[in-house]
């Protein structure tokens, strides 16, 4: 189904609004990162992905060894033709979850020490969450986005650099390289296209990139609920948010994000405070990966090769003057 862009409206700056300054934070200077390649021209979208590496098989339906684990009480299978829009905040046709619902997603990883304490306390619950990773921190950190792949869970894609694509500096191309550019870097560093799923940096919607993304056949997820996690000055507050909301809508796609380091330290006791409040985990995944550009993924591939160094002889660059 085509999504319509009237679909998005004024409300597209939402309750799930995050500050610039923290945007501007996200992403520190990494010095052993090479530049990113010139911005790509628009290509056809035809083009497969060429697959280096198998998909991470998910591991088929191991025994829990929690008894009070949370679990995985349905799995979902999304048919992401015609790019539908999930999330209360800003798509209200699709809704798809039952009273007592909710869906674990987590945005901005992968991140050291948080992605993995995030991965373990899902493990530790035998539950399943949805990423959104950030394409530089993919290519960063690709060892943390595989194990999350490895551990079964299911990840779409969250733009290059995080920009705000509603951002009126961005060309539509800019905005079209920067969701192709974040899909071929999580493509890159898990080895495999990962599920057609994108979700829009701040939950900014531009209209014209909606429309992209139908035609591309790409999911677009919003939130029923946003924890704030990224301003909860502690764990218990990003709990209290979660909880608040939650009982007030009975059911939701949650928006956490792996990377805030509250969000792993209250995960363990969010899903004990949900499984006590009757809550169960839903499992989204996809029917077919995404189909990457090949464009994007040569350009990747060249912005991250090292810099070219000389390639003079030796004897040329270095001569003994003293001995
Ligand atoms: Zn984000």
């Amino acid at each position: 189904m085509r999504i319509k862009t009237g679909l998005i409206t004024a409300s597209a700056v939402s309750l799930c609004f995050a500050t610039s300054a923290w945007t501007q934070a996200l992403i520190p200077p990494r010095p052993a990162q090479p530049a990113p390649p010139p911005t790509a021209a628009a290509a056809p979208v035809t083009t497969p992905t060429p697959a280096p590496t198998p998909p991470p098989t998910a591991t088929a339906k191991a025994p829990c060894a929690n008894p009070d684990a949370i679990g995985v009480s349905r799995v979902v299978a999304i048919d992401t033709t015609g790019g539908p829009g999930f999330g209360f905040e800003h798509f209200k046709q699709l809704d798809f979850l039952r009273d007592k619902e909710v869906v674990l997603t987590f945005d901005d990883g992968p991140w050291p020490v948080n992605t993995p304490s995030v991965l373990k306390t899902l493990a530790d619950e035998c539950t399943k969450g949805l990423f959104f990773p950030i394409g530089k921190h993919a290519t960063y950190y690709p060892e943390i986005l595989k194990q999350v792949a490895e551990q079964g869970h299911t990840i779409g894609a969250h733009t290059w650099s995080h920009a705000n694509l509603n951002n009126k500096k961005l060309t539509e191309a800019q905005q079209k390289d920067e969701i192709e550019k974040g899909f071929s870097a999580v493509a890159w560093a898990l080895g495999a296209p990962p599920s057609p799923f994108f979700r829009f940096p701040a939950l900014q919607h531009p209209p014209g990139m909606v429309t992209y993304l139908g035609e591309r056949n790409i999911a677009i997820w919003s939130c029923d609920l946003d924890s704030f996690d990224f301003k909860a000055s502690t764990a218990q507050k990003v709990i209290d948010t979660v909880m608040g909301k939650l009982d007030k809508l009975g059911k939701g796609i949650i928006l956490m994000h792996d990377f805030q380091k509250h969000t792993a330290e209250a995960l363990p006791a969010l899903l004990k405070k949900l499984k006590a409040g009757g809550y169960k985990v839903v499992q989204i995944k996809a029917k077919a990966p995404v189909q990457t550009i090949a464009q994007y993924d040569e350009e990747l591939q060249k912005s991250l090769k090292l810099p070219t160094v000389s390639t003079r002889p030796l004897s040329s660059v270095v001569q003994t003057i003293s001995e």
